[in-house]
């Protein structure tokens, strides 16, 4: 490495998204020396619905103590469900939805952080990361040290290639096409959103019109979409808009999570970590909660003056969302799988409770048991419905 002089932190943080920004301010609260790291220069862009659940905004505001800002993050009450270009229902009641550019928000939350007193080092590639000196080189040669180490750097994480071989196993990754589409009209806060569960296999497609433009994309298990491109042009074609806009896609994390996400030291956090529900399909709230446990575990590690231990209290931490993530990869056959889709439309379709208490398990209002429990409930008597309907 170079021989510049070394600048030492307590704790090193590789991404600068939600999942960093809230590790970086977390860790500042508790005094402890914090480099946020990230290749890009900020204001940059993150392809993203910019979907913002009540669930995201309770962590927002109790890691930033911010509250919503109205200039970055636009109201929403209206959401519509669909399948095979038919409404499920009415359109619904959303409790305690946003919509947000992330180009914005990435910013702001990196201006938190800062003000916090984190040192920024962005536009910085890594040239080397060397986990067992506990060194990094950034471009500009200056090396960094560190006594912990949280890889906040998205699904495609150096962090996770140099502690677990890769970044994410091909065979169960979920991968993403948008596009933003020019406003047609003015939006307002009852301008609906609309989910498309059958728009890509193992995934859904949305439209969310903000006021910049209208965010439509699709998602879904890459294994089970080798026809992404076509499957998205047919989504535009029925929502009629968009087709000539250039299409972007990434990979997410789509329920496939780390169990133990690090070890020793080094943690990871966010898309890092897999942390994104693979039925609804968000990460914005698992990145700010999984960035602020370990920040917290980093602290109880450094001040119990075993750094190594970090990891261990991570992984404690982090139950309740790993126990999510398994319950909604339980549920998802029920929405996704063939044979069952047509039992879950005519339920979700037939009944307003149920669409109520998806959206309230969106909102962060009940979890994941409570719904599992209504669709235990009514399959049965949606699938006596359909033979019956058969003979
Ligand atoms: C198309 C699409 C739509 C989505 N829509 C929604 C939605 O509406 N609502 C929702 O909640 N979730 C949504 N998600 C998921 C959400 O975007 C992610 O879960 C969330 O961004 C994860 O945050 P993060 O901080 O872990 O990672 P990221 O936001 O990906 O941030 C990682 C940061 O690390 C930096 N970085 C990467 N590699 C390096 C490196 N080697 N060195 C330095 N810096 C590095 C990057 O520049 C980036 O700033 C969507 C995802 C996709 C792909």
């Amino acid at each position: 490495m170079n021989p510049q002089t070394p600048l030492y932190f307590d704790l090193i943080i590789i991404g600068a998204g939600p999942a960093g920004a809230a590790a970086a301010m977390t860790a500042r609260k508790n005094a402890l020396s914090v480099a946020l790291i990230d290749k890009a220069e900020f204001p940059r862009d993150k392809l993203c619905g910019g979907l913002i659940t009540g669930r995201a905004r309770a962590a927002y505001q109790q890691i930033f103590d911010e509250n919503i800002n109205p200039d970055l993050f636009e109201a929403r009450h209206r959401i519509g469900f669909f399948m095979n270009g038919e409404a499920l229902g009415p359109q619904q009641e959303m409790p305690d939805a946003h919509l947000t550019m992330r180009y914005d928000m990435d910013h702001s939350l990196l201006a938190f952080a800062r003000t916090a007193g984190a040192h920024a080092f962005t536009g910085q590639r890594i040239e080397a990361l060397d986990l067992k000196a506990r060194k990094i080189m950034l471009k500009s040669r200056q090396i960094l040290g560190f006594t912990a180490l949280i890889g906040a750097d998205g699904v495609n994480s150096m962090v996770a290639k140099e502690v677990h071989g890769r970044a994410f196993n091909p065979a169960k990754i979920g991968f993403a096409l948008e596009i933003e589409a020019p406003a047609t009209a003015p939006v307002d806060e009852n301008s609906a959103l609309r989910i498309d569960f059958d728009a890509a296999a193992w995934g859904y497609g949305w439209h969310f019109p903000k006021h910049r433009g209208n965010m439509i994309g699709i998602c879904g298990l890459q294994a089970s979409n080798p026809d992404m491109k076509p499957r998205l042009a047919a989504y535009l074609q029925r929502l009629g808009t968009g087709e000539e806009v250039p299409v972007k896609g990434h990979f997410l994390p789509f329920g496939d999570f780390r169990q133990k996400p690090g070890r020793d030291n080094i943690l990871l956090a966010g898309d890092a970590a897999g942390l994104v529900d693979p039925v609804t399909g968000e990460g914005i709230a698992y990145a700010l909660q999984s960035g602020q446990m370990a920040a917290m575990a980093v602290y109880r590690a450094i001040s119990g003056g075993n750094p190594g231990a970090a990891c261990g209290h991570y992984v404690k931490a982090l139950a309740p969302i790993h126990r999510s993530i398994r319950l909604a990869r339980f549920i998802r056959p029920v929405i996704h799988a063939r044979h069952l889709q047509p039992f879950f439309k005519k339920s979700f379709a037939g009944s307003r409770r149920l669409k109520q208490e998806y959206l309230r398990m969106l909102s962060g209002e009940i979890e994941y048991p409570r719904l599992i429990w209504l669709f235990a409930a009514r399959l049965p008597r949606a699938i006596w419905r359909h033979f019956r309907a058969v003979e």
